[in-house]
């Protein structure tokens, strides 16, 4: 099976299946043709933007809050499509594209992508894992990436790799279509993030996926505002259970005890894994223990992590070169995906200390004056919050300094759950605080009435002077080389501003 040969003969077999035909089409949607006719020609690539210019291409005209991909079909037939799929016929010039016609796009999206993942599992053997939960799930999805690419070092053959996965974070009902659809028979391990805002979504992705290992990384008050309370939470990440095959594997996070109790339910082929390790008179009693669990986990405070990965009677040394007691859950959890796929603890280990935190997500970078700064500015809510001010206490050895923003689409709960932050900075006794956001007024309640000295915060109105304040503040304090600063925020405040200033990009 080495050599070139099976190289071309799969990078051929490939092309083939890039290639939907007219028939093809109609068949994965379940459409009509509205125009043009059926003929015997190959079509490329499944595209949704009209922008990019693509041979032989097959638009898809999505509907989005502010754009309609209908109003951009002309363009996408200049740019070298030769079908689009349309909700409607469109009155686009006779014989210059062929016109498929469905109820829905969105949906004969997910369903083109379904239609490729089971004509490629006809002809090859391939593991799709499928991974939701409230945080981690980009992180956990690019560690699998990690440790996929030691378990199937042939990738280095291809130009694309045989590792196919996620594109950044494209994990709704048009991401993960579009990540799926370039599909190969090549390639051998596929990760899926999977998001959602309402109940169904995850039902539905995982009904396009049909993953073979599927994982929810931790159930928190995350999105509260689309799905009521962290039970609704829990019922929607329950989806992807529930749509998960006979034969697959579900990957439990023990640790997590509306994941344990949610998985009972369930009697797929299971693996679990947990921080805590069951100690004691039980420790020799295999079937109490985690399938994976860790041990002498040591952290350093430019980031890198060390910890002993167990596995049964299996033992390797992990380094992790990315900070928190959180990410050492992501490592054990994609360890444990790793595991799922038939990796070994040496491959596990080696793609762990490969991984690099994707961007903005606790990146450790210096200041030209030496401040540490941990840039987790891609996004936060309660439990990503908490995660990141525990670790900037735990890896910091000189002053402690946060800057936070508001977490967003928090519903009803956004008083509450910056009080509660507030609560978590006194608890964890950060030396200071800048706050700023629609919700500053209630962190800073929360760290008040908890104890904090109201010296210790300060909120402003915008994060004009942030900056200018945090580095005048740590200055007459005489810090800087050891002290690290916290810069974290939902997506919608672009915190990435405070880093750049701070870095003196700005
Ligand atoms: P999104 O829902 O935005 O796609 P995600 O689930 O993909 O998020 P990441 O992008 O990996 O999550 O991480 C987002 C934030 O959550 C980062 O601030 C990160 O530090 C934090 N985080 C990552 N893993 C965990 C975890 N296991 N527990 C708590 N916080 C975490
Ligand atoms: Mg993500």
């Amino acid at each position: 099976r080495n050599g070139k040969k099976f190289f071309d003969d799969r990078l051929q077999a490939r092309n083939a299946l890039y290639s939907w035909g007219i028939e093809q089409l109609l068949k994965a949607t379940g459409g009509t043709l509205a125009a043009g006719k059926s003929d015997d020609a190959l079509l490329g690539e499944v595209v949704s933007d009209s922008r990019k210019y693509t041979q032989n291409g097959i638009f898809v005209a999505l509907k989005g809050e502010i754009h309609d991909g209908h109003d951009h079909a002309a363009q996408a037939v200049a740019n070298g499509c030769r079908c689009v799929v349309v909700d409607h016929p469109l009155g686009l010039p006779d014989g210059s594209c062929v016109q498929i016609q469905v109820a829905d796009t969105t949906a004969a999206l997910g369903d083109l992508a379904a239609f490729r993942r089971r004509a490629v599992r006809e002809c090859c053997d391939q593991v799709v894992v499928g991974i939701t939960g409230s945080c981690g799930k980009t992180t956990v999805k690019e560690m699998v990436a990690a440790i996929f690419n030691r378990k199937w070092p042939e990738g280095e053959a291809y130009p694309d790799g045989v590792v196919l996965k996620t594109k950044g974070n494209f994990n709704n009902l048009v991401g993960l279509p579009l990540s799926l659809l370039p599909l190969g028979v090549h390639q051998r391990g596929v990760i899926l993030e999977m998001g959602m805002n309402v109940p169904g979504e995850i039902a539905r992705l995982a009904e396009i996926a049909d993953p073979d290992i599927s994982c929810i990384t931790n159930i928190h008050g995350a999105h509260l505002a689309g799905l009521g309370s962290v039970e609704g939470v829990a019922r929607a990440k329950e989806e992807l259970y529930r749509a998960t095959s006979d034969e697959a594997t579900l990957v439990v996070n023990l640790d997590d005890e509306r994941i344990k109790k949610l998985s009972e339910n369930y009697r797929q082929r299971r693996v679990t894994f947990s921080l805590v390790p069951v100690d004691g008179d039980n420790a020799c009693d295999m079937r109490l223990q985690p399938d994976l669990w860790v041990a002498d986990r040591r952290m350093k405070d430019d980031g890198t992590t060390t910890f002993t990965l167990h596995h049964g009677l299996n033992v390797a040394e992990v380094t992790l070169f990315v900070p928190g007691e959180h990410n050492v859950a992501n490592a054990l959890c994609a360890a444990a995906i790793g595991v799922a796929a038939g990796a070994t603890l040496a491959q596990i280990a080696a793609g762990l200390r490969d991984f690099r935190a994707p961007d903005k997500r606790m990146q450790i970078v210096k200041s030209p004056q030496g401040l540490s700064i941990i840039n987790d500015t891609y996004n936060a809510n309660p439990a990503s919050m908490k995660a990141g001010l525990t670790t900037l206490k735990q890896i910091c050895r000189g002053g402690s300094y946060a800057v936070l923003g508001d977490m967003l689409e928090l519903g009803d709960d956004s008083q509450a759950a910056h009080y509660d932050i507030g609560r978590v900075v006194a608890r964890l006794n950060i030396d200071e605080v800048v706050v700023t956001g629609e919700f500053r007024n209630h962190i800073l309640c929360g760290a008040v009435e908890n104890g904090f000295p109201r010296e210790r915060i300060r909120t402003f109105d915008d994060k004009e002077h942030v900056v200018s304040w945090l580095m005048s503040e740590i200055g007459r304090k005489g810090g800087c080389g050891d002290d690290m600063v916290l810069v974290k925020a939902s997506r919608g405040l672009r915190f990435e501003t405070i880093v750049d200033e701070l870095l003196g990009a700005a």
